[in-house]
């Protein structure tokens, strides 16, 4: 068909995203012109307002919007969906008549990477280290997949406590506790699984938020790093014999539900997913 996909990426450090070749590569195989910006507000030097008013004007269908903005992008929207006004951040804005509709697409995008790439985890107790801003998408997500009871551990205690309270405010079958001693909690209470939602692990942040030497094989580990793909947490874990997730699926997926948003299209995330490991 004729239909062009024109959007971008606003954020900081983000000349190494792998968003715009998903999006990219999927409008394509749908048969769609595609041009996906990177708008990057260090290269731009420009307020983020003055940035979205651009990509309005120029007819983008929507933004995908990144750190360090997902917050400060709230009051510039006309409309936030429940998943966002419930993490309190936005990384997808579509244009639609005049309108700015702002959406958070980590939450599902996480859920959707548990439920296919984990089927079957127990959630009962789930352990998640790192409140901040993704962490706060994925205990929403966590809680929407039906985990009954969620400990969160943060070096600021007082994020942990915020994001415990927030999450048994608004979610009544998951009660939801900030902890301290996360190596006590592991060895008495054995969570089902294991969340990073830390930067630890990431190539220029090397190690571990969790102590490995306590993971048992029965506990699955999910890190939500994806560079590396494979965390010294995850490969830990494997070694100790624990099913893992790694941080490619809340990414694809972000991408796949930001892509329905812009398109009104179905994505095919194996497709987006292939794009996304070619890098
Ligand atoms: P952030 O800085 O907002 O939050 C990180 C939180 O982790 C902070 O609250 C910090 O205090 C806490 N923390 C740091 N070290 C800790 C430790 N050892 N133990 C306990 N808590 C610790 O960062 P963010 O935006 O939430 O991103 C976190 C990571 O998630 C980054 O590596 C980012 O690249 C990744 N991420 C992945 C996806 C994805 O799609 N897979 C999406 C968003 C972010």
């Amino acid at each position: 068909s004729g239909e062009t996909l024109l959007a971008g990426l606003v954020g900081r450090g983000i000349q190494l995203s792998r968003t715009p070749a998903m999006h990219v590569a999927e409008a394509e195989s749908q048969g769609m012109h595609a041009a996906y910006q990177l708008l990057d507000a260090d290269l731009l030097d420009r307020p983020l307002a003055e940035i979205l008013d651009a990509a309005e004007m120029m007819g983008f269908s929507g933004l995908n919007v990144t750190y360090p903005f997902k917050i400060e992008v709230l009051p510039l929207l006309d409309t936030l969906s429940t998943n966002a006004k419930s993490v309190g951040a936005v990384n997808t804005i579509a244009f639609r008549d005049g309108r700015r509709f702002g959406h958070n697409t980590d939450l599902w995008g996480f859920a959707e990477g548990l439920r296919r790439g984990l089927p079957g985890a127990a959630l009962d107790h789930v352990l998640q280290f790192g409140a901040g801003g993704a962490g706060v998408a994925v205990a929403h997500a966590l809680a929407e997949l039906g985990v009954r009871q969620l400990s969160i551990v943060d070096v600021d205690p007082e994020r942990a406590a915020t994001l415990a309270t927030q999450i048994a405010h608004t979610h009544e079958t998951c009660a939801a506790v900030a902890v301290e001693d996360a190596a006590a909690l592991i060895q008495s209470d054995r969570p089902d699984g294991i969340v990073n939602a830390t930067p630890m692990g990431m190539a220029k942040l090397p190690g571990t938020a969790v102590e490995t030497s306590l993971l048992q094989p029965t506990m699955w580990v999910a890190d939500i790093v994806y560079f590396p793909l494979e965390t010294e947490l995850l490969r830990a874990a494997r070694a100790r014999g624990c099913r893992v997730l790694p941080g490619s699926g809340m990414a694809v997926f972000q991408a796949v539900r930001a892509f329905e948003l812009f398109t009104g299209r179905k994505a095919d995330p194996i497709r987006m997913k292939a794009t996304f490991d070619a890098f």
